[in-house]
């Protein structure tokens, strides 16, 4: 899953951009509103902060969403700014948190904003016996754990939140990394091989031309 943070105090963009990586997520950073705006990279979420220099957050928030940016929206705002929180939601944001904040929290609210936005209630995302924590950012088969790299876990992870959906090889490129990394969506067939050693060959189907798609073997019909 790709993130993309928009906040203008170095310190704190550089913390969240490291706790978020250190969690499994593909993280860009925007270190201003026109910044934020002009970013038109797909995101799996955003997490803004509302006091920004060139645009304020909420006037960034209101033309995503009227450019029919649709992604999770979490806004950091400052203490004793309740109306700003008001003017947020009403912008179209999901969640918010109140600085200063335990990166923890931003992390559970994220999991649960990612999840939901992709139709599952539970941070342990399951199919048939594959199941990934995103909690602990960790895999296992039939409760044996598996050991993935961190590009392995984006891939396995993007597919398990769309899992039955046929998922295009440039998506998956478009999720798993972040800008500034040199992308070649060749690699993705690698790390798609590792992962079906890794987790069985049967439950990533290549469907020609169109992509890959992640199933629970025991519960597909076959239907042709
Ligand atoms: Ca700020």
């Amino acid at each position: 899953m790709r993130l993309l943070v928009v906040e203008d105090d170095p310190d704190l963009g550089r913390q969240l951009t490291d706790a978020l990586s250190n969690n499994g997520y593909a993280v860009d950073l925007a270190a201003d509103g026109e910044e934020g705006l002009g970013d038109t990279e797909p995101y799996d979420a955003a997490v803004l902060d509302l006091g920004l220099p060139k645009m304020d957050g909420v006037r960034v928030l209101e033309r995503w969403r009227a450019a029919g940016k649709d992604m999770p929206v979490l806004i950091l705002t400052a203490r004793d700014r309740w109306s700003e929180k008001v003017a947020g939601f009403d912008a179209g944001a999901d969640d918010y948190l109140t600085k200063p904040f335990y990166t923890e929290e931003l992390l559970a609210r994220l999991r649960a904003l990612l999840r939901r936005a992709a139709g599952h209630a539970s941070a342990a995302l399951e199919c048939g016996d594959l199941r990934v924590d995103t909690r602990a950012a960790r895999a296992s088969v039939d409760g044996e754990p598996i050991k993935l790299t961190a590009h392995e876990y984006r891939v396995l992870s993007y597919m398990m939140h769309h899992q039955g959906r046929v998922v295009p090889r440039t998506e998956l490129v478009e999720h798993i990394y972040d800008q500034d990394f040199d992308r070649d969506s060749n690699t993705i067939e690698v790390f798609i091989g590792r992962l079906r050693r890794k987790i069985g060959s049967n439950r990533i189907l290549t469907e020609r031309g169109l992509g890959y798609r992640l199933i629970d073997p025991k519960a597909e019909k076959i239907t042709e």
